[in-house]
């Protein structure tokens, strides 16, 4: 990527001024490169964005260390007022959070509007009040009292993607925070910009300097010196399997609990008693934020009878989806993130039909809106061990696949490395309780999709990852648990 000299702090971005420097330690800090990124919507250039290294993620690790003693010694109630205060600020800002992010990563402006920022904010306040109400157990042996306590572990190092930005790094940097701990937050290099702008939030809500520090950079620079820093107590990623090999070497290194949520290749298992209707929504929710989405249910996995009806219903309803621009609110599907990222989407179509697959439905750019907008699609697929049907696509590519039996049904939903998630559609209740026991996946939904208590546990089985977050289970990560045992 090319290097470029420039003195940039600050890109304006549909209207909204976004500090493009990292923030550590409470200031504003410039790197001497930058590096340019672009808007999905039309590949337009956006903003010059600090192009942070080893130097940076030292500075910022520093800094974290420095504010951790005064931060974990902040009592749980003031630490949530701060967090709840947070939260305001996200409220306040909805509607530019919710520009700037659909500039930087293309997806629809109505969802970050109406269901994402809200989520954003309400992941600090879920956090804030758990903690006020996380169990400080006791246990009594022979007269002993044994006192669990949850404190707080030190500097958190957290990695995000580019999918959903600011609703991924929340969903680390808010229960990191609660528990006491200080942040070194690294956003995607494809979709920097809503970080910046969480900085500047937590510092008028009153968040101490040091508490919360953004670096920006690419992950083979300024995140791999993040992650391999020894000043670093706890480090969660969301991404990509390849890369989360670097980063569980580097926590090995040093010895560093990490959190790993990668990705997905879940199936949707309908069986011939379901709602047809309902199978079919649930089918074409797959394709939203243009199948960028972890948990997608990118498997369409249909009992044989009913393929032929599903299929014919699937595809009138598919073919009125509006593709276009996702500031309008009329469009159900945007662009896809980045150039490179749509030549990759091709890429398994191309390969796919060259291993048989039938095209049912797009299976291309679509043109007339320029090259980074794909097409929805869907394939219908024999082979079983079709790369299409075993590796992450990452795009708005569904395949189809028939079985007979639900013993069939269950060997291809849980035929590939990964297990994040699984959707079934049945009229049936003791086949989805059957069929749930059976499916290896982090979560698995039964007549819906996506709906999820933040208090539960979250996180994929296999290669979609490693270890739990969402209520205790993210306390249970970011703290460093403690048995406190007293004498009569
Ligand atoms: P990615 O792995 O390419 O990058 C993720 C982050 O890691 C980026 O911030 C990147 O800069 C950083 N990074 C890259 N190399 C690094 C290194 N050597 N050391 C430290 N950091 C490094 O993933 P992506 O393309 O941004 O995101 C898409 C992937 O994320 C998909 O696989 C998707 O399924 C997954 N994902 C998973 C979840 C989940 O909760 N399980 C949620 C959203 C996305």
């Amino acid at each position: 990527s090319p290097r470029r000299d420039t003195d940039a702090t600050e890109a304006r971005v549909a209207g909204v001024a976004v500090d493009t420097r990292h923030w550590i330690g409470g200031e504003r800090v410039a790197s001497a490169d930058t590096f340019t990124t672009t808007s999905p919507i039309d590949g337009s250039p956006l903003a010059e964005i600090a192009r942070g290294g080893a130097a940076e993620a030292a500075q910022a690790v520093a800094a974290a260390r420095s504010a951790f003693p005064a931060w974990a010694a902040t009592s749980r109630e003031e630490r949530a007022r701060i967090l709840h205060a947070i939260a305001d600020g996200i409220e306040k800002r909805i509607e530019e959070l919710a520009v700037v992010e659909t500039a930087d990563n293309g997806a629809l402006l109505r969802s970050h509007r109406r269901g994402v920022m809200p989520r954003v904010a309400h992941n600090f306040r879920f956090f804030a009040d758990w903690l006020l109400t996380l169990d400080h157990e006791d246990f009594e042996t022979r007269g002993h009292t044994n006192h669990v306590s949850w404190d707080p572990a030190g500097v958190c190092a957290l990695i995000t993607p580019w999918n959903a930005p600011l609703m991924l790094a929340t969903w680390k940097v808010a229960p990191a925070l609660a528990a006491g701990n200080t942040v070194v937050l690294k956003p995607a290099e494809w979709s920097p910009l809503t970080a910046s702008l969480l900085a500047d939030i937590a510092a008028e809500a009153g968040l101490p300097a040091g508490v919360l520090n953004v670096v920006q950079g690419y992950g083979e620079e300024v995140g791999a010196a993040l992650v391999s820093d020894p000043g670093v107590a706890r480090i969660s990623f969301t991404g990509s399997v390849p890369t989360a090999r670097h980063i569980a070497a580097a926590a090995a290194a040093n010895l560093v609990p990490v959190s790993l949520e990668l990705g997905g290749k879940s199936p949707l298992l309908v069986f011939a008693d379901a709602d047809l209707d309902l199978a079919v929504d649930l089918a074409i929710e797959q394709y939203d934020n243009a199948g960028q989405v972890c948990l997608a249910a990118t498997r369409l996995l249909v009992e044989e009878s009913i393929a032929e009806e599903f299929t014919a219903r699937f595809l009138t309803r598919a073919r009125k989806l509006k593709q276009g621009d996702p500031r309008d609110e009329a469009t159900d599907i945007g662009p896809n993130i980045h150039r490179d990222h749509v030549e990759r989407i091709n890429g398994f179509v191309l390969n796919a039909i060259d291993d048989g697959a039938t095209v049912l439905l797009g299976g291309s750019p679509n043109y007339h809106l320029g090259g980074l907008y794909y097409q929805p699609t869907l394939l219908a697929v024999v082979a079983p061990d079709a790369a299409i049907v075993t590796e992450e696509v990452f795009g708005p590519v569904l395949t189809l696949q028939t079985f007979a039996t639900e013993d069939e049904a269950v060997e291809l939903a849980n035929g590939t490395r990964f297990g994040l998630a699984a959707t079934l559609a049945t009229g049936d209740t003791e086949r989805a309780t059957r069929v749930s026991e059976r499916l290896v996946a982090g979560t698995v939904w039964v007549n819906c999709f996506f709906v999820r208590d933040l208090q539960a546990p979250f996180g994929g089985s296999r290669q979609s990852g490693i270890g739990r977050e969402g209520g205790t289970w993210s306390f249970d990560f970011y703290c460093d648990v403690k048995n406190t045992v007293t004498a009569p």
